[in-house]
């Protein structure tokens, strides 16, 4: 079999398929061969038993194992998925779901799109009627719910990651203990790859039919678990002995050094972000031409959400003869993804991850210390094929004392805006009693029903309104943003705000700067509005449509054309989304009043005010008169117009507020009259 070959598209570049290298030269007996090699491949008559003979079966296997590949075709070849019926396996990251459902589909030796197809949020690479395995993110399927509420054409719905219990997988398993309930028929697969099915199981256990067990035909409702033993090698682990000033300089030197002093095998590095990675690779090319001798051979290549596809590839394809591959990633690569060769692991010891204070409703992400359990997943890594090593750049005092077992579920660590809506609409009414894997704290759940009375999104009795709160959940984003599409209805500046909504929805539309601030900087000045970012991506769209979505415009203006390719995907759905919920896609032209006050009717929670005598721009939140100030990398930085609303917050030594647009703040009474009545605000004075 002849490896596959990819058109990327515009380019006219030929990119191997990454997976379908990797099998090049091997025929599909070899594919089979590689298969039966994996640790779970002797649990499969196992997992099939248990399977038909339980509603819920949990899994646990170390990552590597075979789960997330093999489990959904060893249903399929079962007949799980004869009768137009379908496989679904979850993943909580998009990145995820994409990697592993072309993989399934090599090995199954179909088109992607076909048998086993995809879908995550604004991508929809699977066909009804065809499609048997469908890999998709825990958030996709709890939106089908809204059309489907006992997902019917499900057969087996795998749930895999549970460990990482992020916000959507919890809410999930919630729901789908529910729908159990109502279709006996549907099976439900937990897999995780830590020992935490103790919990899982106890969760799924409390609606045993007492007395009626035998009674009844069809599964049993006591969970099964099954523990895939799995055959990785042994990792010795290194622990720095003084703490790192620097952990983005510390990894980069552990990745020198172990390149000059170790033998051959690709090296894992675990930092926190888009930006920390992007330094790092730099910072190692840069080393890699000023002093090649200690890094001539060395490949290195980013790895996050939000890379583009022939990006992602390059990390899965095999690495070179001769050469030394370094990825360096964010937590993906933790459990969901497993590269080959790994054989060295550096780990930062931190991640990034969301925190919500629901007393000042602040939500952001902070670069965080991991748990223990994720250092020894991440070191684990190390192991897949030979034995291997891990360097903590923490010292081992800090390992034993300071980090915590586990990771707080994210549920408790959320806002919960987004979370009430889709129960809501699902119909669950009495939020606070829902039988949830983790307890939301009740001040969480109280400003989160705070917020949506105030986005008129539910009345009194805290129901969703028609046809506003049903609306609002109806569109796949935050509900600020959904508010403030439907708001630009009547403003009419629906199209504007669809723009600014995909733009909003990608990570950045500018490429970083990788050098060149000051080149960056003036690239963006060329679009800057003064009403802030939100009516300059206005500007950077307008730009990119006229130069005929042209490559070499964006590279000239230091934009992400990928992001931009993305943005147009995304902002036609949105526009299919708006047609159907009866708005009237039309152009405000020059008026950027009626998009700010669109932007306030959605955002108006986020509305701050600048210190009247502070130094350095310092604004405090109208509503909890918090500290925060504008991100380096919005244009109205060191502009700061007095009152402002921001999109999001950030928090390194400060909080600051990325997508930051001037408002007047007489339209916050007009857009949340209610809102802020109540508090005690600057405005009125
Ligand atoms: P688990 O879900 O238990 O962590 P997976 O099913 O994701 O394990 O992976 C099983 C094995 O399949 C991996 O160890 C690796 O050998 C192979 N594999 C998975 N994805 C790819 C890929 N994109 N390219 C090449 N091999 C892969
Ligand atoms: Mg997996």
């Amino acid at each position: 079999e002849k490896p596959r070959l990819l058109d990327d598209e515009e380019g006219g570049v030929l990119f191997y398929s990454a997976s379908a290298s990797s099998s090049s030269g091997f025929g599909y007996s070899n594919i089979e061969k590689q298969r039966q090699r994996l640790p779970v491949y002797k649990y499969r008559t196992a997992i099939l038993y248990l399977v038909e003979t339980h509603a819920t079966t949990i899994i646990v296997g170390e990552t590597g194992s075979g789960k997330t590949t093999q489990i959904p075709q060893y249903l399929k070849e079962a007949g799980w998925a004869d009768g137009g019926r379908v496989i679904a396996c979850t993943q909580p990251r998009r990145l995820a779901v994409q990697a592993v459902a072309s993989r399934v589909a090599e090995e199954m030796g179909v088109k992607l799109g076909e048998e086993v197809g995809y879908t995550i949020r604004f991508e929809d690479l699977s066909k009804t009627g065809v499609t048997m395995v469908k890999f998709l993110t825990d958030g996709v399927l709890l939106r089908e719910m809204m059309d489907d509420p006992l997902l019917t054409k499900y057969s087996v719905i795998m749930v895999d990651e549970a460990h990482e219990r992020s916000l959507s997988t919890d809410i999930l398993l919630g729901l789908l203990k529910k729908i159990q309930r109502r279709r006996p028929e549907l099976r439900l697969i937990i897999s995780s790859a830590t020992i935490e099915a103790k919990s899982m199981s106890t969760f799924f256990q409390t609606r045993k039919r007492r007395g009626l067990e035998g009674e009844e035909s069809g599964p049993r409702t006591d969970p099964a678990i099954l523990s895939v033993e799995g055959r990785g090698f042994n990792v010795q682990i290194h622990h720095i002995e003084e703490p790192v000033p620097d952990y983005l300089q510390a990894a980069v030197s552990t990745v020198l050094s172990i390149h000059e002093q170790e033998p051959m095998g690709d090296i894992l590095v675990f930092l926190t972000g888009e930006n920390d990675i992007d330094a790092a690779v730099q910072l190692l090319n840069e080393e890699a031409q000023n002093n090649g001798k200690h890094s001539s051979g060395l490949v290195v290549l980013p790895l996050y959400s939000g890379l583009s596809r022939a990006d992602q590839d390059l990390v899965f394809s095999p690495t070179p003869r001769g050469k030394r591959k370094v990825v360096i990633s964010t937590n993906i690569a933790e459990t969901s993804l497993t590269l080959e060769g790994i054989v060295y692991v550096v780990d930062s010891g931190f991640s990034k991850q969301r925190f919500y204070n629901p007393i000042s409703d602040i939500e952001n992400l902070v670069v965080a210390p991991i748990s223990k359990a994720s250092a020894r997943q991440r070191a684990g890594r190390a192991g897949r094929v030979r034995p291997g090593k891990c360097y903590r750049l923490y010292t081992e005092e800090y390992f034993v004392n300071e980090m915590s077992a586990h990771a707080i579920p994210e549920m408790q660590r959320s806002n919960l805006v987004s979370c009430v809506i889709q129960l809501k609409a699902l119909g669950i009414d009495n939020i606070l009693g829902f039988d949830w894997p983790a307890s939301p704290s009740p001040e969480a759940m109280i400003r989160a029903l705070e917020v949506l009375y105030s986005l008129g999104v539910l009345d009194d009795d805290a129901k969703l309104t028609s046809p506003l709160g049903f609306q609002v959940a109806e569109i796949p984003l935050d509900p600020m943003i959904s508010k403030t599409i439907l708001s630009s209805n009547q403003l009419g500046c629906s199209e504007e705000i669809i723009t600014i909504a995909a733009i909003l929805s990608v990570q950045s539309i500018w490429v970083s700067a990788r050098g060149a601030q000051r080149e960056l900087d003036e690239a963006k000045m060329r679009f800057a509005a003064a009403e802030g970012d939100h009516v300059t991506y206005l500007s950077v769209y307008k730009g990119f449509i006229q130069s005929g979505k042209s490559s070499q415009w964006c590279y000239k203006n230091f934009i992400n054309y990928h992001a931009m390719k993305k943005v147009i995907e995304i902002r036609e759905q949105l526009r299919r989304i708006a047609q159907r919920l009866g708005i009237v896609l039309k152009s405000c032209e020059r008026d950027m009043e009626v998009v700010r006050k669109a932007v306030t009717a959605g955002f108006f929670a986020n509305a701050c005010c600048l210190e009247a005598h502070s130094q350095g721009g310092m604004y405090k939140t109208i509503r909890s008169a918090q500290e925060v100030y504008i991100h380096p990398s919005s244009v109205l930085f060191r502009v700061n117009p007095k009152w402002i609303i921001y999109n999001s917050l950030v928090s390194t030594d400060r909080q600051y507020m990325r997508n930051v647009i001037s408002i007047d703040p007489s339209w916050l009474m007009e857009a949340a009259p209610h809102f802020y009545r109540q508090q005690r605000n600057p405005i009125a004075s």
